[in-house]
């Protein structure tokens, strides 16, 4: 059976840290003068890359903080299912004029 309005809402709410966008593998260059990336030798590592109010950002992500970054990716990819599968249920409730709360 498919899991009830109730038991998705306390996952929603359960939610914890997280973040929308992508992470990507990639070379750049960071337009410090005098920089080696300046001759050439870009900077090679993870970016992340995201959007706030439309407006599409790019960041480095030091080493150490790329498996906490991905973590809080798939955090999000977890609660948009959720956020999904809510509403399915609402549409549903709706649909069949059951609609309250
Ligand atoms: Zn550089």
């Amino acid at each position: 059976m498919a899991i009830s309005k109730k038991q998705l809402l306390r996952q929603v709410f359960k939610s914890t840290d997280m973040m929308k966008g992508s992470l990507a593998e990639s070379s750049r260059s960071c337009g410090k003068k005098g920089c080696k990336c300046q001759r050439g030798e870009l900077h090679h590592g993870y970016y992340f890359s995201f959007s706030v109010k439309s407006k599409a950002k790019m960041i480095y992500v030091p080493k150490k903080s790329y498996e906490q970054v991905k973590k809080l990716l798939n955090n999000w990819k977890h609660h948009k299912d959720l956020i999904e599968e809510l509403t399915d249920i609402n549409a549903e409730l709706i649909r069949k004029r059951q609609f309250k709360e």
